[in-house]
């Protein structure tokens, strides 16, 4: 039988109510006769609570136990779906990603998929079993211990098991019904798309577009997987929501498509260290050890062999960096005068496929900013995209301005 992947966001599980709405759902798909994969994510607030919880016992925590504990929001959903389910009268068991098993590497609470093996699922599918229920965002190390994929992955286990079985499509039914321009929720002229290419769904998704984890954009990209996001409040018809597809598959677009944010960034700037060969290596290097991900680097022109260093990372990664940093110093690696975090920032960014044939994108960007008094504290492009670092609290108005600016509310 054909299979279908069906993945439900936290709001779309919120409770037994949601989850009765999303398994009827699913029934609607197995009377049609698919198989269907389901994916479940916690109830919604459920892992910023379990985050809150292993924060307020250990700030440096051991990321496994991290995922230990945080893996449990999803296995409490994947069995009530299938209670429900069982209820309805359609054959359904809940899996936990070790017993897949979803064969994981070691990187706790960011691990990268290796390996899903079909057999266990296929079997029980050969059996009468119409609905595999699969607790989304978690897996298993090679080591036998229980990994999480990183925040939002359960986007990622269903395109992941999409691919593995072969599905007709993966829907990721969520709180929005498709993807907008930018987030609706912050931008009311905001426009749902009916179609998007895969690469600027990969940059909206890594510049802070959480509609979809990054990860599970490159991997719908990789294997094929017909990818479309819809909402599980509305009424459901066929083209329904929107469809992440190959570039080639879209008649027109407009040069900048859509805005991106991240609200959780922050800056760090190293004062006064010696600008020397090996130094970019001599700072970055411990930063990468402990696991922060830098994103956005400047360095200054030096005056006298010394320059400041600047760059970003994630709020939550600060402690870390000032650790791995203060460590280097300590040690003798690098020797800088001050170190000033800044976590009030926050990034916005401008994307589009249409940047690479056309220019000045950039100038029009910073000339609204500059309009609207915002000032511009990093820049970082690639062939399509622009991001810059601003204050957070001009981030919602820049987003605005900017989806006028580049009239997103309009169709190309
Ligand atoms: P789920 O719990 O279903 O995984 P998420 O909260 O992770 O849902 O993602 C959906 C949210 O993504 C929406 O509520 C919306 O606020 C946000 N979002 C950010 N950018 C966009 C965008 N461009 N289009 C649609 N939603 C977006
Ligand atoms: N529950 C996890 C999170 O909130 C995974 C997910 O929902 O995709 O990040
Ligand atoms: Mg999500």
């Amino acid at each position: 039988m054909p299979v279908l992947v069906m993945k439900f966001g936290g709001t779309s599980v919120a409770n037994i109510d949601r989850i009765r709405r999303a398994a009827k759902r699913v029934g609607v798909e197995v009377a049609k006769g698919y198989d269907v994969i389901v994916i479940v994510s916690a109830m919604s607030g459920k892992t910023n609570e379990l985050v809150g919880w292993v924060n307020e016992t250990s700030p440096m925590y051991d990321a496994r136990e991290y995922d230990a504990i945080l893996s449990s929001g999803e296995t409490v959903t994947a069995g009530l779906m299938a209670l429900t389910l069982q209820e309805m009268d359609v054959p359904a068991r809940s899996w936990q990603g070790w017993q897949v098993p979803l064969k994981t590497n070691s990187a706790h609470s960011a691990a990268r998929i290796e390996e899903i093996p079909t057999d266990n699922i296929n079997a029980k599918f050969g059996d009468g079993m119409r609905v595999a229920v699969v607790a989304g965002f978690q897996g298993i190390s090679p080591e036998g211990r229980i990994t999480t994929l990183g925040r939002g992955g359960s986007d990622t286990t269903a395109v992941a098991f999409a691919a593995a079985f072969e599905a007709e499509r993966c829907d990721i039914y969520t709180d929005v019904d498709g993807i907008y321009t930018t987030d609706p929720r912050i931008a009311s002229k905001a426009r749902k798309l009916d179609k998007i290419a895969f690469e600027e769904m990969l940059e909206l998704a890594s510049l802070g577009a959480k509609v979809l984890q990054t990860r599970s954009v490159e991997l719908a990209m990789r294997y094929n997987v017909k990818l479309r996001v819809l909402s599980s409040f509305e009424e459901q018809s066929d083209n329904a929501g929107t469809l992440v597809c190959d570039e080639e598959d879209i008649v027109e677009s407009n040069v900048v498509s859509g805005i991106a944010y991240s609200r959780d960034e922050a800056k760090m700037t190293l004062v006064s260290v010696a600008d020397r060969p090996g130094i970019a290596a001599a700072i970055f290097g411990p930063l990468s050890d402990a696991g922060v991900n830098v994103d956005m680097i400047i360095q200054n022109i030096a005056e006298e062999g010394r320059t400041d260093m600047t760059f970003s990372c994630p709020t939550d990664q600060v402690k870390r960096a000032e650790k791995a940093l203060n460590g280097a110093k300590e040690s003798g690696e690098i020797n800088y005068h001050d170190l000033i975090a800044d976590t009030d920032v926050a990034k916005v960014s401008a994307v589009g496929i249409g940047m690479r044939s056309q220019s000045g994108v950039a100038a029009k960007m910073f000339k609204t900013l500059s309009d609207e008094g915002v000032n511009i504290k990093v820049i970082a492009t690639s062939e399509i995209k622009i991001s810059v670092l601003i204050d957070r609290k001009y981030m919602e108005l820049a987003v605005q301005a900017l989806h006028d600016v580049f009239e997103l509310e309009k169709t190309a």
